[in-house]
C-alpha cells in the first residue's frame, strides 16, 4: 500500500546531547536545521527517507531517534550499523 507515505517516521532531536557537529543537516540538508547552536527536525513526521537513517547513525553523540510512526520501534540509530557506537 503506497497511499500516504508521509508520515511513516518520527524524528526527535536530543537537544540536551547536539552538539551542534552539522552532521545531520550535512547529509539530510532537507530533513534538519541548525538553531541555536542545536539541531531539530524539520518536520517530526516524514516518509521514509533514507538520508535521514544515514544521519541519526552518523550523529556522533546519537542525538538522533527514527522511529516508526504507528508502532514506536526504534528504527536508528541500530546499534552494529555503520560505526561502532561511542560509548
Ligand atoms: S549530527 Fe547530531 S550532534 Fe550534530 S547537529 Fe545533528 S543532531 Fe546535533
Amino acid at each position: 500500500m503506497a497511499a500516504d507515505n508521509n508520515r511513516d517516521w518520527r524524528v526527535d532531536v536530543d537537544a540536551d546531547r547536539c552538539i551542534g557537529a552539522g552532521m545531520c543537516t550535512a547529509l539530510a540538508a532537507a530533513r534538519f536545521r541548525i538553531s541555536g547552536n542545536r539541531s531539530q527536525p524539520v518536520d517530526a513526521l516524514i516518509g521514509e527517507d533514507d538520508a535521514v537513517l544515514d544521519a541519526s547513525e552518523s550523529c556522533p553523540v546519537e542525538a538522533i531517534t527514527v522511529r516508526d510512526a504507528s508502532t514506536g520501534e526504534l528504527l536508528a540509530p541500530v546499534e552494529g550499523e555503520g560505526r561502532p557506537l561511542p560509548r
